[in-house]
């Protein structure tokens, strides 16, 4: 490690975000698809715990064509990047916070004539017309209108004169593990689309498919826009995903060093609840981050790290602040050496998506449960 001013601790648990690496991302993921086809890059949730303002910033230069956040925040800080930028909000608002959708100028996602009624009379005390995309439930059962009454609330969008259709969309239950069940809202879909009236599907954005979604994606009108998340974070939605063939790479990686390293006897009991016993005479080393950075407690006695290269098993319960591991068999481990929990380290990788399983858990859940504790640091790893 370099020698740090004093006044500036080195980092005990970080997470290292490769921006050059998500640039490629965008770029090949939108190299796969047909070229009309417009790119939403979805940022919520702190762009997926990679940082909003980084991430975003570097998006605007690799080729989004809007933007996709759960809520005003998340938009307020978007807004700050960029005046310009389209933003969509995926979530709903509360009373109190419509008028912001004329303040920050955002497009909001409509499910209810309730929302119609409330988006068109902000938009008459702004004096402008504010843009939404209509969302239709397809069986999802979450946001959007029921398909069958989405005519309806379509012809009360157009007719609102404050309002302004700017996209179309749905979102599927299930696209990474059951074709039928997405061609089936996809058919729904597209019936409820053609029975708007007065629609011109080539003048909005008409858009349903997630990371997963790509894999069945057709290439034909009216779709002519995506909505990316997880895959521009180079993450795979499942493991035998098809687009392994756009070759993105991991933009996170999460990193601890070691705290102390020591020997303990066969026949000791580790870490709460005791509930791993050593088989042998065993040297541990303590790791400088425990679930309050993220290192989620279900991974406790299931996880490895990588320390010099090699595996290391994690022993015991994951604690607060700290967690144990085996280095019996990897040679010279000290105080101060650095210990990958998600990434590569001398040739060898621990993937987020092998990391989740090991949480019982999908790798959006363990991006989004990263701590604030973690510094994200923006670096792009050299010599790998
Ligand atoms: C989060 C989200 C996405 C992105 O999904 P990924 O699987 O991460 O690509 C797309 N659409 C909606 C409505 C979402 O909430």
């Amino acid at each position: 490690m370099n020698a740090l001013p004093r006044s500036v601790p080195p980092h005990r648990c970080w997470a290292a975000i490769d921006l050059a690496a998500l640039e490629r991302n965008l770029r090949l993921i939108r190299a796969s698809l047909p070229a009309h086809i417009r790119y939403v890059a979805v940022v919520k949730a702190d762009a997926y715990g990679h940082g909003l303002h980084h991430a975003a910033a570097r998006m605007m230069h690799s080729g989004a064509d809007l933007f996709a956040v759960a809520n005003i925040s998340e938009a307020a800080q978007l807004r700050e990047l960029g005046p310009g930028w389209p933003i969509l909000l995926l979530s709903p608002l509360l009373p109190e916070e419509d008028r912001f959708l004329a303040d920050l100028d955002l497009a909001a996602t409509v499910s209810t004539a309730g929302e119609v009624a409330r988006f068109d009379a902000v938009g008459r005390a702004a004096g402008k017309r504010l843009k939404v995309h209509l969302k239709v439930d397809t069986g999802m059962g979450r946001l959007g209108v029921w398909h069958e009454q989405a005519p309806e609330l379509c012809s009360a969008i157009l007719a609102a004169p404050h309002l302004e259709l700017a996209g179309v969309f749905t979102h599927f239950a299930s696209p990474d593990d059951d074709p039928a069940y997405t061609a089936e809202q996809r058919k729904r879909f597209l019936a409820a689309l053609a029975r708007c009236e007065g629609v011109d599907s080539s003048k909005i954005f008409v858009h349903a498919d997630n990371s997963a979604g790509l894999e069945t994606m057709p290439g034909q009108s009216p779709f002519n826009a995506v909505r990316v998340g997880l895959l521009q974070f180079g993450i795979l939605p499942h493991p035998n995903s098809l687009l392994a063939q756009v070759h993105t790479e991991p933009v996170f990686s999460f990193h601890t060093r070691v705290g102390i390293v020591k020997a303990l006897p066969a026949g000791t009991t580790i870490s709460y609840g005791r509930t791993h016993t050593l088989p042998r005479d065993s040297i541990v080393a303590v790791l400088c981050a425990g679930y309050g950075d993220g290192i989620p407690r279900a991974v406790s006695n299931r996880a490895e790290v990588l320390i010099h290269g090699r595996r290391c098993p994690v022993l015991g319960r994951v604690t607060m602040d700290q967690t144990i591991v085996d280095v019996t068999d990897v040679p010279d481990v000290a105080c101060g050496d650095e210990v990958v929990l998600v990434g590569r380290q001398q040739g060898a990788e621990i993937s987020i998506t092998e990391f989740s399983r090991w949480a019982d858990t999908i790798p959006w859940e363990t991006l989004c449960s990263v701590t604030k504790r973690v510094p994200r640091l923006y670096r792009t790893p050299l010599g790998i």
